[in-house]
């Protein structure tokens, strides 16, 4: 650790604070956070657990306009990681297996996937900042500074710690214990489909077959994403998957069974018109989500020793995704922690006020979407209230 660093920080009030930021998570909110905090002058290590973050997804995000916005001033061409400029959402009510009525909604932002997102922000990581295949595993304290640990047993300290390491979150386990995740009783089966139900697809498509079950379907580069959400029991997730629903949070392609690609695609051939159900029978690619609940977050920021860590993003409050809020929080959040960390940079506001301020901000949204979830998954009769 440099020694100019501590007088920087434990020195006097005012001039130029330079705190020394790990973050936790290198998929999108943790890459965000990192690339702000770096524009803003700090010195920002991020720290991920997989070897190569590629394999997480692919997976159809939708994206407001604040999170836009971010984005744009991070300098982020739009091309990069929006393949289609489409605003709109057809929401189509399925009888019968075939389209009974289309209302058209106005989505205030568009679409871009996890993969296009991950590597347009991962390639504007500087070279040495981002460290993958470091997965944390503990946090303490050395001389007052809170010290991170690491599986293969090393350390490291830092001033402050952003974890965004998502919704089996170390972070949250360690700061906020309490907060457990809950099967809601339903999975997101996905799929990454190599041709589309129809040449002109352009927008966001979302039907309603009956209580209990809803398909999306939408244009990414070189095919469709897809998302059919279903009632599972614990006991089928674990059968399908291969290990229980709050243990296995992203079933990837190698852990579909058999069994679970029957069951998708008995539910496509019984609900889903025929042309869409072939789509989905034609899947190779696919990885299923279960659907968790948790309890609402009391807050987003804990001292630790004389710093402090943070929890945003997933970490902090995982929501179901028909809230289409998840990824929009950790990019909102986010950015409010580069300017709160900016007033304190620049013009030595106060610390623990600046992050309070933050998360003054930030956790009512986060609050609302955890709530918002059951009352959506509940009006399409998925999971249990
Ligand atoms: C079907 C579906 C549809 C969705 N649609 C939308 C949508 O339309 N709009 C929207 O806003 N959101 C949506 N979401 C939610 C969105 O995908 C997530 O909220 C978002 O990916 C969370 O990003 P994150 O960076 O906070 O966490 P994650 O993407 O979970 O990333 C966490 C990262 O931390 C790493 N990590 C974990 N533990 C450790 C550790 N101990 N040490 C180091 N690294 C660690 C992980 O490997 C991972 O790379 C959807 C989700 C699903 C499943």
């Amino acid at each position: 650790m440099d020694s100019n660093l501590t007088l920087a920080i434990h020195g006097t009030r005012g001039g130029t604070r330079r705190l020394n930021v790990a973050v936790i998570g290198g998929s999108l909110t943790g890459p965000v956070a990192a690339l702000l905090l770096l524009r803003a002058g700090f010195d920002v290590t991020v720290y991920e657990a997989t070897p190569a973050s590629t394999p997480l997804g692919g997976g159809l995000i939708g994206l407001e306009h604040t999170a836009l916005d971010v984005l744009d001033r991070l300098g982020i061409g739009r091309h990069e990681f929006i393949a289609y400029e489409s605003e709109t959402i057809l929401q189509v009510a399925v009888r019968d297996r075939r389209p009974a009525q289309t209302v058209h909604h106005t989505y205030p932002g568009r679409n871009t996937t996890w993969t296009l997102l991950h590597q347009a922000l991962t390639a504007r990581i500087p070279a040495g900042v981002l460290h993958t295949g470091t997965r944390v595993t503990g946090l303490s304290t050395h001389s007052g500074r809170p010290v991170l640990r690491f599986a293969d047993g090393d350390t490291e300290p830092a001033d402050l710690v952003v974890f965004a390491d998502g919704r089996s979150s170390i972070g949250r386990r360690l700061l906020d214990p309490d907060r457990k995740l809950r099967y809601a009783g339903y999975v997101a089966h996905r799929g990454i489909a190599a041709s589309v139900p129809r040449p002109d697809l352009r927008d966001f498509v979302r039907m309603q077959p009956c209580p209990g079950a809803q398909f999306t379907i939408a244009p990414v580069p070189g095919g469709c994403d897809w998302t059919f959400y279903l009632g599972c029991t614990a006991d089928e997730y674990q059968r399908h998957f291969g290990a229980s629903p709050t243990r296995r949070l992203l079933a990837l392609p190698r852990h579909i069974s058999p069994a679970a690609r029957t069951h998708v695609d008995g539910h496509a051939d019984h609900l889903l018109p025929p042309d869409h159900a072939a789509i989905v029978r034609a899947t190779t690619t696919r990885m299923a989500v279960p659907v968790l609940d948790i309890d609402p977050p009391t807050r987003m920021v804990w001292p630790v020793g004389d710093g402090h860590a943070v929890l945003l993003g997933d970490a902090l409050a995982p929501v179901r995704p028909h809230t289409a809020r998840g990824a929009n929080n950790g990019i909102e959040q986010a950015a409010g922690l580069a300017v709160a960390l900016t007033q304190h940079r620049r013009y030595a506001a106060d610390l623990p006020t600046a992050l309070h301020g933050w998360q003054r901000r930030h956790l009512p949204t986060a609050v609302a979407a955890v709530r918002e979830g059951p009352v959506i998954g509940d009006k399409l009769g998925l999971g249990a209230r």
